[in-house]
């Protein structure tokens, strides 16, 4: 197997290196990132990929001085679509977090790889264009995202039979039970506390608003065909269940295990066969209490807006997902309060849908709406 990492320096790249690191035959084609160049240094001295990708031409110089002869160094858009379709790579992994995975995983397609996804963003934002491509393509996508990929995981044993729902699960993030007035006052510090899993930045913040369910909302919809009223989101804060699928005669198929990113990074990899991992960790059943409850969309209401936009469909999902990251990297740096994400949200998705639909689905529409919602919009609302 070989494999081009895009983000490799992140929280899912770096798993992925691990998973890597321990898979018999697996080799490393391709690496990327933005610019920790010191770490994706180091990743490629003990990878030894072809092509290294990093975010700007000052990053690429500094690799240069750094690497040995035979390494192709490139920078930018261009470098990573040149990871996602070189033709060395069978599989391409995408780590990369927001809209910038599009048009890799775009171009990936077009070259007929198999693409393990985490990067969740850009099935929010164009997965409507992009799975209807796969076949004619002959690429395929694996899902990484541990919802997605226990469905996926779940479907290996439901022979075709029809889904009467798919239960998506969350724990229900650092602020579960708390009221809006209490969310009034948190930090970028708390808000970045998730308590099951060590994750990226712009993650975990939607993990807190729960926007991040209300993407996995979409992303199941899109991966797995189902229409909104299937997706049933319940909150599970123990993080065992991942997610589950319900039959028509009332059985569900749930997957459970250990909250590790390497089980379904590598079952995306390895699929449909399982391998050890580095450090398996088995579940003390006797030691678990599972409970469940509903999400509570009053005081996070990211999760409502997202399925009013998966509902709308059409690019309303790019309108979100835009309005979203901006209002994440508002907040992070402290220009945004907590309970104002979901407002910024809603206020871009208010604006849209006063426009006249523009009709066809195309990439550079997705491009040019995202592009909008991202750096004009709000400049001109607040100028
Ligand atoms: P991260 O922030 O830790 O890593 C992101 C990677 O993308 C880094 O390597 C960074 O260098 C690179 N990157 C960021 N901006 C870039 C740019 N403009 N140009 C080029 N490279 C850029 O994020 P993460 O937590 O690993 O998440 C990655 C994706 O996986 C996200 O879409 C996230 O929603 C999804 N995901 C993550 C987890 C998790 O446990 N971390 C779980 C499920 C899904
Ligand atoms: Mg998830």
């Amino acid at each position: 197997m070989r494999i081009s990492i895009l983000g490799s320096t992140g929280s899912i790249g770096r798993q992925t290196l691990d998973v890597a690191r321990n898979l018999a035959g697996c080799e490393v084609v391709a690496l990327t990132a933005n610019s920790s160049i010191d770490l994706l240094a180091k990743q490629t001295a003990e990878f030894r990929p072809s092509l290294v990708v990093c975010g700007d031409a000052a990053g690429a110089k500094e690799l240069q001085s750094r690497l040995g002869r035979g390494i192709e160094i490139m920078h930018g858009m261009d470098g990573l679509i040149a990871a996602a379709n070189i033709s060395e790579t069978d599989t391409v992994v995408n780590a990369l977090v927001g809209n910038i995975g599009l048009k890799p995983t775009h171009s990936a397609i077009l070259a007929g790889k198999k693409i393990a996804l985490a990067n969740k963003e850009t099935l929010v934002t164009a997965g409507e264009l992009l799975m209807p491509m796969l076949a004619a393509n002959n690429a395929e996508i694996l899902p990484v995202d541990s919802e997605h990929s226990a469905i996926f995981q779940c479907l290996q044993g439901a022979a075709n039979n029809p889904i009467r729902r798919l239960i998506l699960a969350g724990s229900g993030g650092p602020f579960r039970g708390m009221t809006a007035a209490q969310l009034e006052n948190v930090t970028i510090d708390q808000a970045l506390a998730h308590p099951k899993w060590s994750m990226g930045k712009k993650i975990s913040i939607d993990s807190a608003t729960l926007m991040n369910k209300g993407l996995e909302a979409i992303e199941a919809a899109r991966l797995f065909a189902m229409p909104a009223e299937k997706i049933h989101v319940v909150i599970h804060p123990q993080s065992i269940i991942h997610s589950a699928i319900e039959f028509d005669d009332g059985a569900i198929l749930a997957q459970m295990s250990f909250p590790d990113m390497t089980q379904p990074i590598q079952y995306a990899l390895t699929y449909p066969n399982r391998h050890p991992l580095p450090s398996p960790q088995y579940l003390d059943l006797f030691a678990q209490n599972l409970t469940f409850q509903p999400p509570d969309t009053q005081t996070f209401p990211c999760l409502a807006l997202a399925l009013d936009a998966l509902k709308t469909g059409g690019y309303m999902p790019t309108v979100l997902n835009a309005a979203n990251e901006v209002a994440v990297d508002k907040f992070l740096s402290g220009q945004l309060d907590f309970n104002n994400i979901p407002k910024f949200v809603e206020s871009a998705m208010n604006d849209f849908a006063k426009k006249t639909n523009i009709d066809e689905l195309i990439i550079d529409n997705i491009l040019t709406i995202d592009h909008f919602y991202r750096h004009e919009h709000f400049n001109r609302s607040e100028g």
